[in-house]
């Protein structure tokens, strides 16, 4: 099976100074996950390697650079599914990590459970020894300015967001013909404290099946649990659909069905790929067959032969 990994850095509308620094980062994420891919690696090992590099960059909604809730704080849902097994761990409302991704693994590997949330998920992250690190060093001055601008009377936080997402996700398929998926976001802008969104909810903010392929989602995540997005994309690709179909098919369902707005990146068994949006833009990058291929406005597709960057 020839490997291939798509990532998405959050559906939404991006400034002209955050465009490059966008679609930079993307690109960098997918190859961390495909250098795992060419090495023989699993997809499951190269979906998280990609969430791991947008969790640490700044400019993405997710680890460091999360928005922040409605009392500026940082709470962080994430999910990771493993297509062979239809195993999935997740965490939500987690606080004080870097990367809520690697948390959500060890709640796969090393737990009965699927997802940890809150004190919960804080107490495992100790009890696996991972490091607590400052809520403060996971806000960006670009956090802070939009909690706050977001706190004036009469604004709307859903509204905002709708423009300016930034939830980091991939799905991959390795040489074995397995397929991953995983998802990771600070969630929506001036949320109340304890709200969880599509994320770390299985079907919804991630799903992966051997059978059919792996899917990750951004968007409203209320919108998007209503229509249990990423499962409703495999069942269309069950019935026959391309990624691109059952992509297109379900993201048009729920813009005119609940009126959510959002983004996916997907894989099939065959290693077809897609990265569909309906809000202006997502930044994306994937690679297969050692080409890069990359966009961040509908339509867009450059490509670069991934060996000259
Ligand atoms: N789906 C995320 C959430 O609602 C937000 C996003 O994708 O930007 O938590």
């Amino acid at each position: 099976m020839l490997p291939v990994i798509v990532v998405h850095g959050g559906a939404g509308w991006i400034g002209k100074e955050r465009a490059e620094g966008s679609c930079r980062g993307v690109q960098e994420a997918v190859l961390a996950g495909y250098r795992i891919l060419q090495r023989g690696g699993s997809a499951l090992d190269a979906v998280e390697e990609a969430v791991v590099a947008m969790e640490d960059n700044p400019m993405y909604n997710a680890g460091c650079g999360s928005v922040l809730n409605e009392l500026g704080g940082v709470e962080m849902d994430a999910i990771i599914m493993d297509g062979k097994t239809l195993a999935s761990g997740a965490v939500s409302a987690v606080k004080g990590i870097a990367n809520p991704i690697k948390l959500s693994r060890l709640v796969m590997e090393k737990t009965e459970h699927l997802c940890l949330t809150a004190e919960g998920a804080s107490r495992f992250a100790k009890a696996m020894g991972v490091p607590e690190v400052e809520e403060e060093s996971l806000k960006t001055d670009y956090s802070r300015k939009r909690w706050v601008e977001n706190l004036a009377p009469g604004s709307n936080p859903v509204e905002s967001q709708m423009g300016k997402m930034g939830t980091v996700g991939a799905v991959a398929i390795d040489s074995q013909g397995n397929v991953a998926s995983a998802t990771s976001t600070g969630g929506m802008l001036n949320k109340m404290v304890g709200r969880v969104g599509d994320t770390p909810c299985v079907g919804c903010g991630a799903y992966a099946d051997n059978l059919f392929g792996a899917v990750s989602p951004t968007g409203h995540g209320e919108a998007i649990m209503k229509v249990t997005l990423s499962r409703l994309i495999l069942f269309h690709m069950e019935q026959g659909m391309s990624p691109e179909k059952a992509a297109d098919t379900a993201l048009e369902y729920m813009k005119t069905r609940v009126r959510g707005i959002g983004g996916v990146v997907v894989v099939n068994s065959s290693g077809d790929w897609a990265a569909r949006f309906t809000s202006d833009q997502m930044a994306w990058a994937a690679v297969k067959n050692d080409q890069l291929h990359y966009g961040l406005y509908k339509g867009e597709s450059f490509t670069l032969p991934v060996t000259s960057t």
